[in-house]
């Protein structure tokens, strides 16, 4: 079977251009649909073994161009998540205090605490993105960050963080349309930002910005996931499958740990009975 995403190889060369954006692994999209409602419904049995073993965490990293669908996917694959073990932190433009520290200290402020699921809707990746882009560092200073951010993210595996990337790959023509329906459409109108054109006459500049991410951000153990994403289903599926999928591999030891917490709770609480008259004697 085709793949649904394509995940980087570590030190790989990566041409986006060799990337389908419409690809869709000639599934079905009727039974596609119909499997990610099962999906869902799993990914939140998983988020409550994973808050339940409060052994790991996981930190999803959504990046992509403007009208890729970050907002939508999280809103469609999460869905039926419990907003007790999730959240969602959607990164803008730094404030002043932010930019008055490390580019990663308003991030680790948010990385997801054992047990949690932590969504990243753009992340610390604009900083090597739209920070190059648009020159607002010297080159020397954002060239040094994949190293800091592979760094980073090391420390967070090394703590029990998975950690899933997922960049949606956009068409040109796609984005384009994307944006004229958000001027036709009277509930879309209000997404509309003028801005969201004028990043688009930097098109190139940020595919390159992007290929250079993939390729050095890409380590064994937090490597990128290319998501074609302009069929909307499709892309709604590949990272539900793919989330699901991941998680997957941890249940039998999530389960064991919940097995072993339980037996440990009805210890401590057969030592409190017998340590204290029943009630009534
Ligand atoms: P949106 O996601 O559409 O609400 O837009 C958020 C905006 O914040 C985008 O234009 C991002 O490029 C911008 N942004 C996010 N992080 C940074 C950053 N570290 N430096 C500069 N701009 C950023
Ligand atoms: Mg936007």
């Amino acid at each position: 079977m085709a793949p649904l995403t394509f995940k980087v190889a570590p030190k790989s060369k990566v041409q986006l251009a060799k990337f389908d954006p419409r690809h869709d692994a000639d599934l079905d999209r009727a039974k596609a649909e119909a499997d990610f409602v099962k999906l869902t419904a799993e990914l939140d049995e998983l988020q409550e073994l994973l808050f339940g073993a409060g052994t790991h965490s996981l930190l999803v990293v959504m990046q992509g161009m403007d009208t890729s669908g970050k907002d939508g996917t999280v809103r469609k694959v999460f869905s039926q998540v419990s907003p007790l073990g999730s959240y969602v932190v959607s990164f803008k433009v730094p404030t002043e205090d932010e930019l008055a520290h490390d580019f990663l200290w308003r991030i680790h402020q948010r990385t997801p605490a054992k047990g949690m699921i932590g969504i990243f809707n753009r992340s610390h990746y604009e900083d090597v993105l739209v920070v190059r882009v648009h020159d607002l560092v010297p080159e020397a200073v954002w060239r040094e960050r994949y190293r800091i951010i592979n760094a980073f993210e090391h420390g967070l595996v090394q703590s029990n963080t998975i950690i899933l990337k997922f960049y949606l790959h956009l068409s040109k023509q796609e984005q384009e349309k994307r944006l004229l329906e958000r001027e036709q459409s009277a509930t879309k109108t209000w997404k509309l930002a003028a801005g969201d054109w004028r990043e688009r006459e930097f098109w190139d500049a940020y595919m390159a910005a992007y290929e250079e991410m993939l390729e050095q951000c890409s380590p064994a153990e937090a490597p990128w996931q290319i998501v074609p994403a302009d069929r909307k289903w499709f892309r709604n599926y590949a990272v539900a499958k793919t989330v699901v999928e991941t998680l997957r591999t941890y249940k039998a030891e999530w389960l064991a740990k919940l097995d072993t917490i339980g037996v440990t709770r009805l210890q401590e609480l057969k030592a409190l009975r017998e340590g204290q008259p029943t009630s009534g004697a």
